[in-house]
């Protein structure tokens, strides 16, 4: 039987996606009568878009040509003409793009204005980064997406032939896939700007996660297998302890002995774990 369960402090919702969750909900309890969309689920956790829908808030995955009522940006952000198609349909845009996410269009459209060739850390389908990736275009064509070295070594003539080089970061990348691209484009820049903008309470989350493992013979992992912030946290955490990766307490079962057998756990969980499924892991193990 584990002797000791500790749970993360930076377990679960992240400001940005307590944000978005909440101001939806406030949207449809203050506008009872009026149409409240989400384009692409708000989070990704089905119990949350389950709970939304019964409030009457619906997941839309794409604009239609027209309609009416609200329709929210979530917190990856959207492209500016996804923004105009909202608009032409005939919405209200309620823009919830986390703060940090802005900030990452900002610095990329900066840089790209200013004539940097512009590289995107992080994975091309990405919503955040389709939208990062958007807004620099309006500025620039010299704008890339790359997650790994050996994807910006394909572009390595033409780097060669910029004279600035500008990096903006997706906000949940780890600090591991950022150091080696760093110093790959080092080597073949003359002129190049870092902003590191992997969000704050990623770092957090990490840090704190990374720590827990080091004392732990077992990490949880709770949330979405879709979510690449909570991916991304069970694959730090792997390389220091053993870890499982698990959606919600229903899961548990199918790790029984490995728990019995652990003396101390630790839990953790992605931006967008809601508390109540944190909550019941820990119970169940405690
Ligand atoms: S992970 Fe960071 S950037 Fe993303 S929504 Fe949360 S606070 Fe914002």
């Amino acid at each position: 039987m584990p002797k000791s369960v500790k749970l993360a402090k930076f377990a679960g919702f992240c400001y940005g996606v307590k944000r978005a969750v909440e101001t939806a909900k406030k949207l449809k309890a203050e506008n009872p009568d009026k149409n409240v969309f989400v384009l692409g689920e708000l989070i990704h956790n089905t119990d949350v878009i389950n709970e939304l829908e019964a409030l009457g808030i619906k997941t839309i995955n794409e604009v239609p040509e027209t309609g009416n009522g609200i329709c929210v940006v979530r917190s990856h952000g959207e492209a500016p003409e996804v923004i105009e198609k909202i608009q032409k349909a005939g919405f209200e845009l309620v823009d919830l793009t986390c703060p940090d996410v802005k900030k990452v269009q900002q610095t990329a459209v900066e840089l790209a204005k200013a004539g940097y060739f512009l590289i995107i850390v992080g994975k091309a389908e990405h919503p955040e980064v389709v939208g990062i990736k958007a807004n620099a275009k309006l500025w620039s064509e010299n704008v890339i997406v790359a997650s790994s070295v050996e994807q910006l070594k394909e572009f390595e003539q033409e780097i060669k032939t910029h004279k600035k080089v500008g990096v903006v970061v997706q906000t949940t990348q780890m600090l591991k896939t950022l150091n080696p691209i760093v110093e790959y484009l080092t080597s073949i820049s003359k002129e190049l700007h870092i902003a590191n903008t992997i969000c704050q309470s990623t770092a957090m989350r990490q840090a704190e996660a990374k720590e827990l493992a080091k004392e732990s013979d077992l990490m949880i992992v709770v949330g979405s297998k879709k979510s690449a912030n909570t991916t991304h946290l069970a694959e730090i955490l792997k390389n220091i302890t053993k870890t499982i990766h698990i959606e919600n307490d229903s899961e548990l079962d199918n790790y029984k002995d490995i728990i019995e057998n652990s003396e101390k756990i630790s839990i953790t969980a992605g931006a967008s774990t809601p508390q109540n499924v944190i909550e019941k892991v820990v119970e169940q193990i405690r």
